[in-house]
């Protein structure tokens, strides 16, 4: 483990998009000290620093994948063309074969994928979430790690859920860059005991909680059948809503569950490309909750569904369907989709004050982007924010700090070797893979 404290820094004379207040494009110089911005602008001290020359690079802030399933990097393709029951059938026949070592290969995986993508911040819902932990600070991502919890009689866990994530709160509190936290699956695996039992845990610790709200209409339905309410209603009369949740997919509401939803404060994670793969049939009314005042992010959902972790290409897709399914251009603009990956993402998560925008006081998360890419030309600086939200290719993306530190530098990983992740991760997939994907 490096240091707590990255030596100073100077990214000089680059391009900065900012994202703070005025959105702000400049040209300048960054200076990190203490793994925080102490400059932002024209003329940083130069003094006892590593200096890079920024003239051909992008300062852009680290961005935020709001809802993933980092561990399930090894199923990439093994659920493709099916619907979320398929998909589901064939993930819990491989979830229950699955090992914390598979779950740390997996991880390790699926961190370095999103880093080498500029993502710097991700919230994850998984078990076995140590593992998870363990990559995330081996290779130097940021984690907010959800432990999943469902009702015993549901789960492949061993031992109860519930005290699981107890058990994993106590260990990793406190830590630098991981914030665990607590994750109840959904309304189909949870009872009201068990929401309110993960709401009473992540209260007392001072944490979030995730969860996955309204994918599908079946989901809906059949809660609806069991309990006379729709979901986001159902958990609004148990008490269970408030502020310091993320809820994710959020497809169907109701314009009284938009509006409940945003009253209590809670985040949603909106993961379009997931969506639209699994055939959720609607489109999350991102443009509605926003309206209503909710904070809004995106996600990429895990690789088993999406089939990526690019938040690049989260953007660009969440912005194409909001505006052709409301026959809009305007909505969603691109300096929106670039907000909902960075200050947004920063807000769902609570740490509004120290992540998501380049400005001095805030914990230096970001990434270098070459100017000179393909994908980035003409690079000029009224039209960076759009070639991020809409053609940027994430072999753009140089070099990724977190908390000062570098994790990626020239497109390859500085704390890990890569082709030792890869060929552990290959290995880890046969057993996974041995009872067949759901190809037919
Ligand atoms: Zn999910």
């Amino acid at each position: 483990m490096p240091a707590a404290e990255a030596p100073p820094l100077v990214v000089a004379d680059a391009l900065v998009v900012t994202q703070d207040a005025a959105r702000r494009v400049v040209r300048g110089d960054v200076r990190v000290e203490g793994g925080r911005f102490v400059h932002v602008g024209p003329g940083a001290t130069r003094e006892g620093a590593e200096v890079v020359d920024g003239h051909r690079f992008a300062v852009v802030p680290g961005f935020v994948n709001a809802h993933t399933h980092v561990a399930m990097g090894l199923l990439r393709g093994i659920a493709d063309d099916v619907d979320l029951s398929g998909f589901l059938e064939t993930l819990f026949r491989v979830d229950a074969r699955r090992a914390e070592s598979d779950v740390e290969a997996g991880a390790r995986a699926g961190v370095a994928e999103m880093l080498l993508g500029g993502t710097t911040s991700f919230l994850d819902l998984y078990y076995f979430e140590d593992a998870v932990a363990r990559a995330t600070e081996a290779l130097g991502a940021r984690g907010f790690l959800g432990w999943a919890v469902l009702d015993p009689d549901k789960t492949t866990q061993p031992g109860a859920p519930l005290d699981n994530a107890a058990g994993f709160l106590g260990r990793w509190k406190g830590h630098r860059t991981v914030t665990p936290l607590v994750a109840p699956q959904g309304v189909y695996v949870c009872s009201r005991e068990t929401w309110l039992g993960a709401k009473e845990l992540a209260e007392r610790h001072g944490t979030l909680l995730h969860y996955h709200l309204s994918e599908t209409r079946r989901e809906v339905h059949e809660h609806e059948a069991r309990t006379g309410r729709r979901p986001a209603a159902w958990l609004e009369e148990i008490g269970f809503l408030g502020p310091r949740q993320v809820a994710a997919h959020a497809v169907w509401l109701t314009g009284e569950e938009i509006a409940v939803l945003a009253r209590r404060r809670v985040g949603i994670a909106h993961c379009a490309s997931s969506n639209l793969k699994l055939a959720s049939g609607g489109v999350a009314p991102v443009v509605e909750l926003r309206a209503a005042g909710a904070t809004v992010g995106l996600g990429t959902d895990s690789v088993a569904s999406n089939n990526s972790l690019s938040m690049l290409r989260e953007m660009h897709l969440a912005g194409l369907v909001q505006k052709n399914q409301r026959w809009d251009a305007s909505v969603l603009s691109a300096q929106e989709l670039l907000d909902l990956v960075t200050v947004e993402g920063a807000k769902l998560l609570g740490r509004e004050s120290d992540l998501g925008s380049v400005e001095v006081g805030k914990r230096a998360d970001f990434s270098l982007v070459r100017l000179d890419h393909p994908s980035v030309v003409p690079a000029r600086p009224e039209a960076i924010v759009s070639h991020l939200a809409y053609a940027m290719s994430d072999e753009a993306i140089d070099s990724v700090y977190v908390d000062g530190h570098p994790v990626v530098r020239n497109r390859a990983l500085v704390r890990v070797d890569w082709e030792r992740v890869r060929r552990d991760a290959e290995a880890a997939s046969e057993a996974l893979w041995a009872g067949g994907s759901s190809r037919r």
